[in-house]
């Protein structure tokens, strides 16, 4: 089927992981999970590692399992103001996105606000139609079938008309149990095993071009 839509992840995918900056969220997450479940924080990771099948998110996880309801709070202490400084502007990437053939949106389980900082240092937040962020989908994000779901419908496309490009195994997975086409982002080599199409750089997805 012909292709009308691309569709990206935002962390590590618009991005590169060498940057850190999702190692970051990671460790601040880490941080207000210890804290918020007055334990280690190695004791707060065994706990997440062990309930977090089945959730999208570490915050869907804590709203279910652990009686958590302060999203507010949580976003800020996870995305504080200056947290996209180590990034810069990314004329490469621009000039890429601008020469692909088809419209662009993006699918992150980030909230607004951290896409919003992220695309204006790289200096490429006019180049998507769509930006679809965690509230948008009720904290129910990738990979539940009703956030591709959502977001497809509301670009008017289909799974099998949307090229999706992420670099967690587990979003692809759930996006090619819909019928669509996705592209591992492996730029670290993580997932030699991964069975699926994967790439190495976000350039090689003209390949998968028409
Ligand atoms: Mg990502």
């Amino acid at each position: 089927m012909t292709l009308q839509y691309i569709l990206f992840d935002l962390d590590n995918t618009l991005y590169s992981p060498r940057y850190g900056l999702e190692l970051n969220v990671g460790r601040r997450i880490a941080e207000f999970l210890a804290a918020y479940l007055g334990v280690s924080v190695e004791e707060a990771l065994d706990q997440r590692r062990a309930q977090i099948q089945g959730y999208s998110t570490t915050l869907e996880w804590l709203m279910a399992e652990k009686g958590y309801a302060d999203i507010e709070a949580y976003f800020k202490a996870i995305h504080p103001a200056g947290e996209a400084d180590t990034l810069s502007p990314d004329p490469g990437l621009r000039d890429f996105l601008k020469s692909l053939p088809l419209p662009l949106g993006i699918l992150t389980n980030s909230p607004k606000e951290h896409a919003d900082r992220i695309l204006a240092k790289l200096g490429i937040g006019d180049l998507f139609t769509h930006i679809f962020d965690i509230r948008w989908n009720g904290f129910r994000g990738k990979p539940h079938a009703q956030a591709f779901r959502r977001a497809l419908n509301a670009l008017g496309t289909i799974p099998e008309r949307t090229l999706f490009i992420d670099d967690t195994p587990r979003c692809l997975v759930g996006y090619c149990a819909l019928g669509g086409p996705g592209l591992l982002l492996d730029e670290e080599n993580a997932y030699p095993a991964y069975p699926h199409p994967r790439i190495r750089d976000l350039r090689e997805l003209t390949g998968f071009l028409p």
